[in-house]
């Protein structure tokens, strides 16, 4: 019966027709790259997370790019160590390494897959600058923790959101946290996707200054600003080698109206994760773990892993869950096993046991807005009929 249903996928975008007609109307205005409509965006992002003065929001066309960007301001470079999870993908941690660092990995906390902070204050040398801490599923991380470290030892942090829109710790969002910058992602299968696309958020002043100039080219000023001054205007100056990472405004486009229907998103992904904890109660499996309190969870993933009581592998779980037309994904194949992290540093798994023993367990299941209470159901059905053999 379940074999003629379609495949379901493991993630899809909601784009809706006010997204489309926002795309048509950049196409059709003439101004395809950065230009108004990524402005908007920005000015919308940073008025979603309460439009604190002072507080930046700069879009780009990566969370990648915003990380790189965040760390190159904070002048992070050769001899300099940057402290992250081995339990992300492999962006977070690739920046520092474009800039000459040296990255430091570090196991997860058992419970909630986040950085753990103990590991964070073991790993510190005379060299480490930066803690890169990731929200991971969309669970915050144990900022109070990482926030404490890094005063005590004079770090910067720079968060990877990229699973964190809208995520709160202790009522606050992330993004309005004490950090030196926040990055968010819009790639395909994030919460909000303008396709591929970033945003990079900071209430410091030099570091938004900087982070705009290497933006595009090292400019000294925008495009949009040249193109668009009263007076006409050709000179600019530039100040530095920069890169080419600003949004476009087909992009901008999008973003715009994900964002307005971001507390919609999340509160539909919220009701599937509860279904899913609902239906799992009884099956060997341990399920996400929640928010604290009254925190929000932005369910970017929700993430099982096999109980010891399971009656079969993670591999074979995902071989039974895709014969029955459900696709599913593992985050992540932890850096240490990746050839690059595991030759550069000399990384053996037996250092990281937690996200080791995660990893072997793990699979992300479907959790995406467009999906159906049909479609959520056959899940359930599927995990169920899975562990059953
Ligand atoms: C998606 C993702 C990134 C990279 O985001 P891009 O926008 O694709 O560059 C970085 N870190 C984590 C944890 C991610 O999931």
């Amino acid at each position: 019966m379940s074999q003629a249903l379609p495949f379901l996928p493991f993630a899809l975008p909601e784009i809706g027709d006010e997204e489309i007609a926002e795309v048509v109307d950049a196409l059709k205005s003439g101004w395809v790259t950065t230009g108004p409509k990524a402005r908007r965006f920005e000015q919308d992002f940073a008025a979603f997370l309460g439009g604190e003065p002072g507080l930046e929001a700069i879009a780009v066309n990566s969370a990648t790019a915003g990380l790189h960007l965040a760390l190159e301001a904070l002048g992070i470079g050769p001899g300099d160590e940057v402290i992250t999870t081995t339990h992300t993908f492999t962006a977070t941690a690739e920046v520092a390494r474009y800039l000459g660092a040296d990255v430091v990995l570090v196991d997860i906390d058992p419970a909630t897959l986040n950085i753990d902070p103990a590991q964070v204050e073991a790993a510190i040398t005379p060299r480490t600058r930066c803690i890169v801490p990731v929200h991971y599923a969309g669970l915050a991380a144990d900022m109070d923790a990482i926030l404490s470290i890094a005063r005590r030892h004079g770090l910067k942090v720079v968060e990877d959101a990229a699973h964190a829109l809208p995520t709160t710790h202790r009522g606050a969002l992330v993004g309005t946290l004490p950090s030196d910058a926040t990055v968010f992602s819009f790639y395909a299968n994030k919460t909000i996707t303008t396709g591929e696309g970033g945003m990079l958020v900071t209430r410091d002043a030099a570091l938004a200054q900087r982070a705009k100039v290497m933006r595009l080219h090292g400019i000294n000023r925008d495009a949009f600003d040249r193109f668009t001054a009263k007076v006409p205007s050709w000179y600019y100056e530039i100040v530095a080698p920069g890169f080419k990472y600003n949004l476009t405004d087909i992009a901008a486009a999008l973003g715009i109206h994900q964002l307005k229907r971001l507390r919609g998103f999340q509160a539909r992904r919220e009701q599937i994760a509860q279904a899913y904890d609902a239906a799992f109660a009884g099956l060997p499996l341990i399920v996400p773990p929640r928010a604290k309190g009254d925190d929000q969870h932005a369910w970017h993933l929700y993430v099982v892993r096999l109980a010891d009581d399971a009656p079969l592998d993670r591999d074979a779980f995902i071989e039974r869950l895709f014969a029955l037309g459900i696709g599913v994904s593992v985050h992540y194949i932890p850096l240490h096993l990746h050839p690059y992290w595991r030759e550069r540093y000399g990384l053996d798994a037996a250092r990281f046991p937690h996200s080791q023993r995660a990893y072997e367990r793990m699979v992300s299941l479907p959790l995406y807005t467009k999906m159906s209470d049909a479609d959520v159901q056959r899940v359930i059905d599927a995990v169920g009929q899975a562990l059953r053999g």
